[in-house]
């Protein structure tokens, strides 16, 4: 018999598919709007200053050797990490309440937290997450993997392009106490739409009334406005309104180092006694998974994050990259709505954040941008807005502009 003859085919990665196949088309012109990797303004991939400047420090380290790490990763880059997402005057990182461990970037934070909330959270009933419609499309995976159920709360307005924030209260306040809630903490992948300060007010009062806990996802920080602080705002405000919370970070996108695997999980407890006990868990959960963290993103990170000199060339390439996507926003509403004349409301485009836009495109005008003109992006109409740039933002506004008319 053929051990493995009862295993199903699994359908490729959807994402990972579209880029292969825009590899191998030979048409000139053909554009990728799919992955969210940033690309500079030649369409190719950027490798920040900073990093060419931490990798040099680190080669010329007469120091440096290849032993193990802690199972919790490198030591300076947690802290240096915490410091980042909650704020160096963070109350929290005083009173020696949060537990830090290195992951292998985003994805491994957020699975790490998801682990961690199977095995140790008091779920009132059934372990479920809310996770935002629509989200990473990974989350789902991501939660099932640890046998936790994933339904979703109402995020997404087709009509405004925008936030539905009366559904999303109102799951809120209709879940059972203690449920747990994903919330992108900046950059909402993938409909680049944010909840307002005032709007992020509302959802804290909605899940400190319920008992609910903040389960958040920071992929994206300095990514969407280019601040560091400022797209740190929610989860900052969350820690200080005393919301039950965990944060998931990555430093794929914020500096360039989606390879490196380099990111990290955040639990913030109550007191130092119970941020140690988190934590001793959650060494044993990775050593049994990794033993222990792959050190040189850490070291990269960790020079930047500890080096004033380094940190400011880091919000410097931040800004670069920022602004170089706002750019790109700004001259595809301006060509749609002034040059194109093209049918509909276009100001979404300006008012989302961060490295992607939903277009508001439905399945048959994206495939048609993809079969017809070589562009190549999600059928659900997301476009990675690094992936335009001035050689091409008027072909891919003529081609929309040809395929919504
Ligand atoms: N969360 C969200 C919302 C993301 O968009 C991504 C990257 N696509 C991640 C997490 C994790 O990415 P990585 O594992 O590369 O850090």
């Amino acid at each position: 018999v053929d051990t493995w003859n009862n295993v199903p085919l699994a359908p490729e990665d959807s994402i990972f598919k579209l880029t292969a196949t825009y590899k191998v088309d030979t048409f000139p012109q053909k554009v990728n709007l799919g992955v969210g990797a940033y690309r500079d303004d030649n369409s190719k991939p950027w490798v920040l200053p900073v990093i060419k400047a931490a990798s040099q420090a680190l080669f010329n380290d007469p120091n440096l050797d290849h032993e193990y790490l802690p199972i919790t990763g490198l030591p300076e880059f947690t802290s240096g990490a915490a410091r980042l997402i909650l704020g160096g005057d963070s109350p929290a990182i005083a009173e020696n309440r949060v537990c830090s461990v290195q992951t292998i970037s985003g994805t491994g934070a957020n699975h790490l937290g998801a682990l961690f909330l199977s095995r140790f959270y008091d779920f009132n009933g059934p372990k479920q997450v809310y996770l935002s419609d629509p989200t990473w499309a990974n989350h789902f995976a991501i939660f099932r993997n640890v046998g936790i159920d994933p339904l979703t709360y109402k995020y997404y307005d087709p009509k405004t392009i925008g936030l539905a924030c009366d559904e999303f209260l109102a799951a809120l306040a209709s879940a059972p106490d203690r449920s747990v809630f994903l919330l992108h903490a900046c950059a909402h992948n993938p409909t680049g739409v944010d909840p307002t300060r005032e709007q992020w007010n509302q959802i804290a009062d909605a899940m400190l009334q319920k008992g609910h806990y903040a389960f958040f996802d920071c992929a994206y920080q300095g990514f969407a406005s280019g601040d560091l602080d400022g797209d740190a705002w929610a989860v900052r405000e969350f820690v200080k309104r005393g919301v039950p919370m965990l944060v998931c970070q990555s430093f794929a996108k914020n500096a360039g180092l989606y390879s490196e695997r380099i990111g990290a999980l955040h639990v913030v407890g109550s007191s130092t006694e119970v941020a140690k006990r988190v934590r001793s868990q959650l060494a044993v959960l990775t050593r049994s998974e990794i033993s222990n963290p792959p050190a040189h993103g850490a070291r990269l990170v960790a020079l930047i994050l500890n080096n004033p000199e380094l940190f400011e060339q880091w919000k410097e390439d931040i800004r670069t990259m920022a602004s170089r996507i706002i750019e790109m926003r700004k001259e595809l509403y301006r060509l749609l709505t002034e040059e194109f004349k093209t049918p509909g409301t276009w100001i979404h485009i300006v008012n989302q954040i961060g490295m992607f836009s939903f277009t508001g495109l439905n399945a048959e005008q994206s495939q048609a941008l993809i079969d017809k003109a070589h562009i190549y992006l999600t059928t659900n109409g997301r476009i990675s807005m690094a992936g335009l740039n001035t050689g091409n933002i008027r072909y891919f506004a003529e081609n929309l502009d040809k395929v919504v008319r």
